[in-house]
């Protein structure tokens, strides 16, 4: 048995709190909190110590999915991206850039955040984007 502790900062929001996970044989099977980390001090909030089992869901997507004729089937990256992009630029031409909204999320970096920003302003054309932390 190969057991190693990984430390890392909480997906779940803006927090950043400072976790340890425990990884045997490869798997992540617990989250524990960092007692020096300066943000958490050794705490964790309800979502933090369950933090590991999305890593793990039979649930998560692990490619994307497009749906035709209301049945989802595995694709791609490029085909997902070249399909959406074309749909965006489809309902840019008729209702105009104002038409379309982007969500972030706080489980993404502030870089990517970033990115989602400067693409929502600079190649769709409008400043309709929001953060889940503001919800
Ligand atoms: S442990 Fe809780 S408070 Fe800390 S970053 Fe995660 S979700 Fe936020």
């Amino acid at each position: 048995m190969v057991c190693k502790f990984v430390p890392s900062v909480c997906s779940y929001c803006g927090t950043g709190c400072g976790v340890l996970f425990e990884v045997i044989n490869g798997k992540i099977i617990r989250t524990l909190p960092i007692k020096s980390h300066p943000v958490n001090e050794g705490k964790l909030c309800i979502k933090g110590w369950n933090l590991h089992e999305h890593v793990n869901s039979f649930m998560r997507l692990k490619s994307p999915l497009i749906r035709e004729n209301g049945r989802f089937h595995k694709a791609t990256w490029n085909e997902a991206i070249r399909i959406t992009a074309d749909r965006l630029k489809a309902i840019i031409k008729k209702y105009g850039p104002d038409s379309i909204g982007v969500l972030v999320s706080a489980k993404i970096t502030n870089e990517e955040n970033y990115l989602a920003q400067k693409f929502t302003r600079a190649a769709i054309g409008t400043n309709n984007i929001d953060h889940c932390a503001r919800l």
